[in-house]
């Protein structure tokens, strides 16, 4: 596993799920940069972690 700074887009895209998974307590995390938050406004390309969870690993 690579750094997460060292990811490829896509590569953030299949692991996002798994990532949001890991920081129940934030409520945010950005699409883009994998950075994660409570506050939405915090991040670039915020999504909720509940719902990325829910949907699962991207394609
Ligand atoms: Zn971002």
């Amino acid at each position: 596993m690579k750094p997460l700074c060292k990811l490829s887009k896509s590569q953030l895209a299949q692991n996002l799920a798994r990532l949001a998974s890991q920081v129940p307590q934030c409520q945010f995390i950005c699409k883009k940069c994998a950075r994660v938050s409570v506050h939405k406004k915090e991040l670039c390309k915020p999504v909720p972690i509940r719902k990325l969870v829910a949907e699962g690993p991207a394609e």
